[in-house]
């Protein structure tokens, strides 16, 4: 039986590197993103299936519970089954702690931890259901682990996701389901060029200087690729993976050693 999984937040970056390896792995896979992003998703998915992988897309705001409701019944109708849920779309939204406004920490929550929520939700009742376990996997971050400047609710967001990827892990370990998170360091992506772009320009700075100023930051000398985590994700996703359940792998190139 082919394996299935959804991977949201994937028509670019670290999502679209993950849809590209759980393809190449074997899996049946939706590429979930917003409509917005819809030509990037489409090119995302021409790729995998180009490479000779097995492919669809959806749309879904991760932020609307019956919107992933919907893209977990859709992806089922069409293949059968899930297997994987990996719960990637996330948003950074850079502000002091003093000037973080309501609408961004309702935006920074809605998204990144509400968004992990309702996918773990939606997939883990199909795969009850469906009696053959599963894997929840979940985008987290250093930033799960440790604070940051101007980050503080993106912060609070992914040690929430940390805190409820355990919970979900010990509820439903009886249902052979397990619940895992990824936690990147600094990942060269459309996000982290964003990051750059702002940082710069409130710096005065030009641009591409705050990616090669942490760059410098990093043990290993380098950003990550998307395909550094997706190797994480992958095992992550695989039966390899069995026993590992309530975990953070942090893939950070040894920023931060836990
Ligand atoms: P990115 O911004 O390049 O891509 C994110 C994708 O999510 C986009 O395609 C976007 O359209 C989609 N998305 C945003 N809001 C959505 C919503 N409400 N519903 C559905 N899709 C939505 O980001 P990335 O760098 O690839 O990051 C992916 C994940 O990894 C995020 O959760 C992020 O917090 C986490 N992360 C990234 C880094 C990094 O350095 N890039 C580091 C640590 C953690």
């Amino acid at each position: 039986m082919t394996r299935t999984a959804i991977v949201t937040g994937s028509a670019q970056g670290i999502g679209r590197g993950i849809a590209e390896r759980l393809a190449r792995d074997g899996l049946s896979v939706t590429l979930a993103d917003l409509p917005a992003n819809k030509d990037a998703l489409a090119e995302a998915a021409r790729m995998i299936t180009k490479a000779g992988g097995t492919c669809r897309t959806a749309f879904a705001d991760v932020s609307d519970q019956s919107q992933v409701d919907a893209l977990v019944a859709d992806h089922v109708a069409a293949l059968g089954g899930l297997d994987v849920m990996v719960a990637n779309a996330g948003v950074t939204l850079i502000a002091r702690f003093m000037d973080t406004t309501p609408e961004i920490l309702n935006r920074t929550f809605d998204i990144n931890f509400k968004g992990v929520f309702h996918c773990y939700a939606a997939a883990a009742r199909q795969m009850i259901a469906q009696g053959r376990g599963g894997r929840l996997i979940a985008a987290c971050s250093i930033s799960g682990h440790k604070g940051g400047d101007w980050v503080s609710a993106y912060v609070a967001s992914k040690f929430a996701v940390r805190g409820l990827t355990q919970s979900v892990a010990l509820e439903l370990a009886p249902h052979g389901i397990t619940a895992n998170v990824y936690s990147p360091g600094m990942v060269d992506t459309p996000m982290y060029q964003e990051i750059d772009r702002m940082v710069t320009e409130r710096e005065g700075t030009p641009r591409g200087s705050q990616i090669r100023k942490m760059a410098a930051t990093i043990p290993m000398g380098r950003f990550a690729t998307p395909a550094d985590i997706a190797n994480v994700v992958s095992f992550l996703a695989s039966e390899d993976s069995a026993y590992v359940t309530g975990q953070s792998l942090v893939v950070d190139g040894g920023i931060y050693m836990n």
